[in-house]
């Protein structure tokens, strides 16, 4: 089975885990702040925040952020049930926005209408999480607009996305939201097994993250709540978690970020070979808009909804490890339970009938993505 993503793990990647494995620190030693270091500064954010998951590091960001409940918080109905379930961790509750036809990412006209309807309800959202399907970036001109515009705070979602750019600068610089989230799941750009990180230009919003990743425990004085007792003294000053990550994760970490340019370039020849070879069937290929770069973590095209299912099913007989990306978070039971239904956004579920994610990952070769294109050919023409 060619799968629809795969970690690439180079003898230096081993010689990295192993080596923190005989050193003095399983977690919490030095691999943690390095691997923080060499992803902000890779991106241009000034603060990082490693983390044991995304989903860790989007809950600590809505905290981080003051959400609670009374508050909103919208994202886009298509992405991983973690850009949404966040908001319901902190008692908050969620409310979506539908997609552009054209990118899959949350479309900023149907925000910024559904903004202007929520103004006059007085139900405007604290926070807006756009997601950057694939590794596309959203419109973030236009969201930081809207945010001034609606007082909103913004998350992005950059789980697909880190090694993508948007307008001359890395996805992670912060420069259009609050903080921007990244997951190393290693079906992602770059993995450390398990991981997430959360991005950001603000000092005190990264120490808040940080305390809250760690038990909201805390051995600066000056954080503290009267005079440090002693050397060995600690305070909790706030109700936070274990979301550590580990010193072999940020050791596997600092080792694939040396060849992230060259995981990005691969998936770009890769699109680019897809784009060349299914340009003639009748299928959509993902649209790039001229201001972003993507990641490229998926490629997902599109087919009629009639022919997905038996196109799906022989491409996976062909031994092509097809995937959907994504059911509609609110179409989910645990979703539809809090009142969503079929219909509410219409882009958001004509998109889920008609996609499957084609494989690409930066170790695919040329003989594999021709195998792909091949299944695909006989698959549509059925
Ligand atoms: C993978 C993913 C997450 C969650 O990442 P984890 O690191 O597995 O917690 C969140 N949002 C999106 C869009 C994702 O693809």
């Amino acid at each position: 089975m060619i799968p629809y993503g795969r970690q690439d793990i180079a003898a230096e990647d081993i010689e990295a885990v192993v080596a923190t494995l005989r050193s003095d620190f399983l977690t919490q030693g030095p691999a943690v702040p390095r691997f923080e270091r060499v992803v902000s500064d890779h991106v241009g954010a000034s603060h990082a925040v490693a983390m044991n998951s995304a989903t860790s590091a989007l809950h600590v960001a809505c905290l981080a952020l003051g959400l609670g409940p009374g508050d909103w918080l919208w994202t886009s109905p298509i992405t991983f049930v973690a850009s949404a379930n966040c908001a319901l961790y902190c008692g908050a509750r969620v409310d979506f926005v539908d997609i552009d036809p054209d990118t899959y990412n949350l479309s900023v006209e149907s925000l910024e209408r559904k903004l202007e309807t929520a103004e006059r309800e007085g139900r405007l959202p604290k926070i807006v999480v756009p997601v950057h399907l694939c590794g596309q970036s959203c419109d973030m001109t236009a969201i930081a607009h809207l945010a001034k515009r609606f007082h909103f705070r913004v998350i992005e979602d950059a789980s697909h996305a880190i090694g993508g750019k948007y307008r001359n600068g890395l996805i992670g610089n912060c420069r259009y939201s609050d903080i921007t989230i990244f997951s190393f799941h290693p079906v992602k750009i770059v993995t450390t097994a398990e991981g997430g990180m959360a991005l950001t230009n603000d000092g005190e919003l990264a120490a808040k993250m940080a305390l809250l990743r760690s038990h909201g425990i805390t051995r600066d004085p000056s954080l503290m709540d009267g005079a440090s007792e002693g050397p060995w003294y600690y305070q909790q000053t706030d109700l936070g978690f274990n979301y550590r990550m580990t010193e072999m994760q940020a050791a596997l970490g600092v080792s694939q970020m040396n060849r992230i340019e060259t995981y990005v370039a691969r998936r770009h020849d890769l699109a680019r070979r897809y784009d060349a070879l299914l340009a003639d069937m009748p299928i959509v290929r993902p649209m790039q808009t001229i201001e972003a770069y993507s990641a490229y973590h998926l490629y997902p095209v599109r087919v009629p909804e009639a022919d997905r299912r038996a196109v799906f099913e022989s491409l996976r007989e062909a031994g092509i490890g097809v995937n959907v990306h994504y059911i509609p978070v609110h179409l989910q039971p645990y979703y539809r339970a809090k009142g969503f239904e079929l219909g509410d956004y219409p882009e958001a579920e004509r998109y889920y009938a008609e996609a499957i994610s084609l494989p690409l990952f930066p170790a695919m070769s040329d003989a594999q993505q021709d195998q792909v294109v091949a299944a695909l050919r006989i698959a549509v023409s059925a």
